[in-house]
């Protein structure tokens, strides 16, 4: 089982986080256990809990959070490259119940991912 939605309780800004971007479709905030320099989580104000529970509908606010996501690498200084990762699932290594991106940077990544 997945843990409680805690993502929720930071847009509703109940709990804090170090937000970086917000617009009425989504959050952008500082991830509090950084897996490289830059880390920082994209997330639908949307309470869609994995990607395999997105329906057609959601194709604009998918590819709403990786333009946020393009746009955010840019503003932090990101240009020679950086990740993008959407864990699904416990199998995929999934521990917050609610959609969200990973961005990260500022190191360079290896191929497969563990
Ligand atoms: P995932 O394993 O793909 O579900 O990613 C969840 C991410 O959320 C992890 O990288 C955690 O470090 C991060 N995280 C958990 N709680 C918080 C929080 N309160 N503020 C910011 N990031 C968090």
């Amino acid at each position: 089982m997945l843990p409680d939605n805690i993502f929720l309780k930071i847009i509703d800004k109940t709990i804090p986080a170090k937000i970086v971007y917000e617009d009425d479709r989504c959050l952008a905030f500082h991830d509090i256990g950084p897996k490289a320099p830059v880390h920082v989580l994209i997330i639908p104000k949307k309470a869609i809990p994995t990607l395999d529970d997105v329906v057609d509908e959601d194709a604009p606010l998918l590819g709403h959070l990786q333009l946020v996501a393009v746009k955010l690498a840019k503003q932090m200084g990101l240009g020679g490259g950086y990740r993008l990762v959407i864990n699904c699932k416990e199998a995929g290594g999934q521990t917050v119940p609610h959609l969200h991106v990973h961005l990260l940077g500022g190191r360079d990544f290896t191929w497969p991912p563990g």
